[in-house]
């Protein structure tokens, strides 16, 4: 019986020959395939500035750094996302607090981000769950407001737009932070990257990747360089930067293909499911539907080959958020809705034949 997972990445023949001509190269890492993926990024989003990292949860802890984020500080996510949303403000020190979701996107309610910000509240990290962007202009209005950065988790949402504009290009936030990682809409393996359009914070995020050191003025001619703050290596390698620009070529395919999916799933299916909103023209991550019996259906769905998954465990709900005082019933809509979903399979290679045969399977455990 034919397996499918609730995701996978699609990858073709220029995609390995991109990968083999860097292996042949005289660089594995610090090279130009770097800078070029960087630089697809910003075409293809329409930021001035992009820096490629090991992974979006590195990308996220130097977003989080760059602003100065800090012990005593807090910053707001949402409760239906994974870990790194939040975790990225922890590393750091700072006081992570959720808003909760509006229960037809799943996405962060801004009218929730205002009422939990406090004289504390440094950052939103809004969360582009499935792929679908949140209602941007509304939280960047919230947060110039109230003098907060927004930094976007677009982890999910390479592809999609926001009111005309791509996700990434920091009309309404800071920065964006991608993901990679195979389940992602295009993948490096491991791999992330963070738009922004503030020549300071792309300054502050490229010594951040690279150990805090700093090779300016006179220094370039040298063997010099200046560490003025702590830093990491965050750095992706040229295999993975060559694969990334072999992958963001076919973007616009995968989004076809994905938005068709989800309109096949939306017509042959009729089960509760995500709206997509006017303002959004998402690149569609993830399809969750929600059921009755989440776990009967999930281990009924294995036995039927289908690999799916459930997305998201609310964050404040794990055992490390306890010590920050909170506790189940915090977000009654986000643990609504987390009570229900369960995602079913969505990545480009799926076939319409595939698709027919997870709809009967699909129909079958109902
Ligand atoms: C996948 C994911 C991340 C982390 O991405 P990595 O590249 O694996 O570090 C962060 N946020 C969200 C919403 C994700 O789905």
């Amino acid at each position: 019986m034919q397996k499918y997972n609730y995701g996978r990445q699609s990858i073709d023949n220029d995609d390995i020959d991109a990968v083999l001509s860097v292996l042949k190269s005289d660089y594995l890492t610090c090279g130009p395939k770097i800078k070029e993926f960087e630089n697809a990024v910003c075409q293809y989003t329409g930021a001035k500035y992009c820096v490629a990292v090991s992974n979006a949860t590195a990308g996220l802890h130097i977003a989080a750094l760059a602003i100065g984020l800090r012990p005593g500080d807090e910053a707001i996510t949402s409760p239906i996302t994974f870990l790194s949303s939040a975790n990225c403000m922890c590393f750091t020190g700072a006081t992570p607090t959720f808003a909760d979701i509006d229960e037809q996107t799943a996405n962060i309610d801004p009218e929730e981000i205002r009422r939990k910000i406090t004289s504390k509240t440094k950052a939103v990290i809004p969360v582009h769950f499935a792929g679908q962007s949140c209602d941007m202009a509304k939280i960047y209005d919230i947060a110039k407001q109230n003098n907060l950065f927004v930094i976007e988790d677009a982890a999910h949402a390479i592809g999609s737009e926001y009111k005309g504009d791509k996700v990434g290009s920091c009309r309404y936030s800071d920065m964006t932070v991608f993901s990679f990682h195979p389940v992602k809409t295009i993948t490096t393996g491991e791999g992330g990257a963070v738009t922004t359009n503030s020549k300071e914070l792309y300054d502050k995020l490229c010594a951040l990747r690279a150990h805090g050191t700093h090779k300016d003025g006179e220094m370039q001619n040298t063997w010099e360089y200046e560490m003025r703050e702590l830093g990491y290596n965050y750095r992706m390698t040229e295999m993975q930067a060559a694969l990334g620009i072999s992958q963001l070529k076919k973007i616009d395919k995968f989004k076809k293909r994905r938005r068709e999916i989800v309109a096949f799933y939306n017509k042959e299916l009729r089960l509760p499911h995500l709206i997509e909103k006017d303002f959004s023209d998402a690149c569609f991550h993830l399809y969750p539907i929600l059921v009755e019996n989440r776990r009967d259906f999930y281990f009924k769905a294995k036995e039927k080959g289908l690999n799916l998954q459930v997305h998201y465990i609310p964050v404040h709900t794990q055992p490390y958020y306890a010590r920050f005082g909170y506790k189940k019933g915090d977000y009654p809509k986000a643990e609504a809705y987390y009570e229900k979903c369960i995602s079913l399979p969505l990545y480009p290679s799926l076939t319409d034949e595939d698709l027919m045969e997870i709809v009967r399977r699909i129909k079958d455990i109902l």
